[in-house]
């Protein structure tokens, strides 16, 4: 972890690789977001120059200093953090994902600044769901999340389209956490079907401690921070 930029992001990989064999996937359906929140335009630069196309952040400020900065390059942003949505307009133009729509307001706001934007045609959007039931983390109740996207679907929201859902692994606890990643899954897989949404397909789910254990309960995109850059400093 103490590695170059370089070193992190191959060892990385190569984990992400072992842990998708010894799951039995196809490593393509996995994709590594970088997160690089906090980060400087240095650093993101650096991991962009090393071929690491995906990356996310938590906060709108942060990445609206960067995000333009680096816009000749075809990067792919994810939201990943908490959005009230007031702040909903500073998504256009800036990410092309949002890994934590958990009300409807959020996703109406999301929905109308997405039409108003030139730049953006399509966001692609997961639900953050709160599986652990921790009260510090936002997201939806997994018993919410049916009746939550019937209501979604019913306002036919343009410009947005619903790609799966999202959530969290319970800090140093492997067993909740797989148990959380394995829920997320079931509710995934099960909404799908039961609304034939074809595209409902991700699972965004992992992060620096706990990503193989995530890609062995299915994940399509892990987010991690740490391991690629370095323990970050406490703000
Ligand atoms: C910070 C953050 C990550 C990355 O965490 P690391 O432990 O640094 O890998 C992933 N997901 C979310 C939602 C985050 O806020």
């Amino acid at each position: 972890m103490s590695g170059s930029l370089a070193e992190n992001l191959t060892a990385v990989r190569h984990r992400i690789q072992q842990c998708a064999e010894v799951a039995g996937r196809d490593v393509h359906e996995i994709q590594l977001i970088a997160v690089s929140k906090t980060r400087s335009l240095e650093e993101v630069q650096a991991l962009a120059a090393l071929g690491q196309t995906a990356f996310g952040e938590n906060t709108v400020q942060d990445a609206m200093t960067k995000i333009p900065q680096l816009n000749s390059q075809a990067l792919q942003w994810h939201f990943i953090g908490h959005l009230q949505s007031k702040k909903a307009g500073k998504i256009p133009g800036y990410f092309q994902w949002i890994h934590s729509v958990d009300s409807l307001k959020l996703a109406q706001k999301l929905s109308n600044a997405m039409a108003s934007n030139s730049k953006n045609s399509n966001l692609h959007c997961l639900l953050q769901v709160n599986v652990s039931g921790e009260n510090s983390k936002s997201g939806l109740k997994p018993e919410a999340v049916k009746p939550f996207l019937r209501e979604l679907l019913d306002l036919q929201l343009p410009c947005l389209s619903w790609r799966g859902l999202m959530t969290i692994g319970v800090r140093g606890d492997e067993l909740q956490t797989r148990q959380a990643f394995s829920q997320l899954r079931e509710l995934q897989q099960s909404c799908r079907e039961e609304f034939s949404l074809a595209a409902f397909d991700q699972l965004s789910m992992g992060m620096s401690g706990d990503y193989c254990l995530a890609i062995e309960e299915g994940a399509t995109l892990v987010r991690v921070g740490t391991s690629i850059f370095g323990q970050r400093e406490q703000l």
